[in-house]
């Protein structure tokens, strides 16, 4: 069973490169990377002012961009068949999947920045719409190449800036509503830890992860599969996440105690705040049982995790759940579906002599479910974005 590659980021960066001057007959004046990333826990919880803890991929995208004397936007990609250009890039100008490249040069020049017009070339190892959040790796290459053009220091303030950017971005030029998560690990992650990021103050911490030591894999499971239409569930979801709030009287679910919760009239505004509570107080617990290496507790949290996504958030899928069920049957410590839900990605923690076992154990339940074959790939702990 194969591991989908990350590629080697010199050859990413220089045949990026060689795409941008085929394109456009000239050198690119800079090549973005920014990683993908998995979520080890905590689910949406950016929204609700909580807690998670994503990981940085090698998986990443690479953007080659220079400016342009005019005003006009070119944007390609390896990924994509069409080449998008235009003067307008702002809300309601750009659609598809330019708008996430685009997106980014409007909302830094809503920040301020000087972005001249640009002729961009992408290309990417991440999985596309596979939770894996290919759209902020897109954001933050073509952002930090811009970051660049225009003269930014390199500063943790500046990649702040840049974060607020790449959801502008997203939430108003691609039209997703996006909480936070997916930008501030692509730009403030570091390499062989995850990051805990707190969406109360908006702080970041490097958790150390010690998995070889342990002789653990982080194995992703991409389902291949996305039930949500135009990320309805994500919405609704976050529609309850508010209601719970409005009744309880708290300016966040981060404010509210399970008690408080499980008082809540409504079954299902009940359920949707009781995960997202939980969630957060998991999110504390395997924090700190990856400080002591306990990483039995940290299976049992990840487990814990998938059955309030499942039954409390209903967010899980079948093929999620297949996923989970034979990563553990096969000898995971421990597993759990990861990103917004409806589909997309499984995360399993893995004894490393028990890898191929998981995967064609995981590959065979879907096989024999009748679910399309799953992708596998191994999350190696990597750094934030940078200039190549
Ligand atoms: P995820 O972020 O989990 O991969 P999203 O639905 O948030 O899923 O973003 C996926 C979308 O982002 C794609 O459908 C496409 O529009 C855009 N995208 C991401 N990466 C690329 C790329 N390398 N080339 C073209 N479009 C991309
Ligand atoms: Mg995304």
């Amino acid at each position: 069973m194969a591991l989908l590659s990350p590629g080697t980021p010199a050859d990413l960066a220089t045949s990026t490169a060689a795409a941008f001057r085929h394109a456009y007959g000239a050198e690119p004046a800079a090549v973005g990377r920014a990683p993908g990333r998995v979520n080890l826990i905590g689910e949406h919880t950016d929204y609700n002012a909580g807690t998670c803890l994503p990981v940085a991929l090698a998986h990443a995208t690479y953007a080659a961009v220079s400016p342009r004397s005019d005003n006009l936007v070119r944007v390609r990609s390896a990924q994509a068949d069409d080449e998008w250009q235009g003067e307008g890039i702002g809300p309601g100008e750009v659609t598809g999947w330019a708008s996430y490249a685009a997106g980014v040069a409007w909302a830094l020049r809503e920040a301020g920045v000087e972005v001249p017009g640009l002729d961009v070339c992408v290309d990417s190892t991440v999985p596309l719409g596979a939770g894996l959040s290919s759209s902020a790796a897109l954001e933050c290459s073509v952002a930090v190449a811009i970051a660049h053009l225009a003269g930014l220091d390199d500063s943790e303030t500046q990649r702040r800036a840049l974060v607020e950017a790449c959801m502008r971005a997203e939430t108003e030029v691609a039209g997703a509503p996006t909480g936070g998560m997916d930008q501030t690990v692509a730009m403030f992650a570091q390499p062989a830890a995850a990051l805990l990021i707190d969406f109360l103050d908006h702080t970041t911490r490097a958790v150390p992860l010690s998995l070889g030591d342990a002789g653990l894999a982080v194995l992703v499971v991409d389902t291949r599969v996305s039930h949500a239409l135009v990320d309805g569930g994500y919405a609704s979801r976050r529609t309850d996440c508010e209601t719970a709030c409005r009744e309880l009287g708290v300016p966040s679910l981060r404010e509210a105690t399970l008690d408080r919760v499980e008082s809540l009239a409504d079954s299902r505004i009940r359920r949707r705040a009781r995960h997202v509570v939980t969630e957060i107080g998991r999110v504390a617990g395997t924090v700190a049982a990856i400080e002591r290496a306990d990483w039995r507790t940290v299976g049992q949290l990840f487990v814990a995790s998938h059955t309030s996504m499942r039954d409390d958030f209903e967010i899980s899928c079948p093929e999620l759940d297949a996923a989970v069920e034979a990563a553990l049957g096969a000898g995971a410590v421990g597993a759990r579906m990861t990103g917004g839900g409806f589909g997309g990605s499984a995360v399993a923690l893995v004894p490393e002599d028990v890898l191929d076992t998981a995967m064609s154990t995981v590959d065979t339940a879907f096989d024999t479910r009748g679910f399309r074959r799953p992708t596998f790939l191994r999350a190696e702990p990597s750094a934030a974005a940078n200039l190549c």
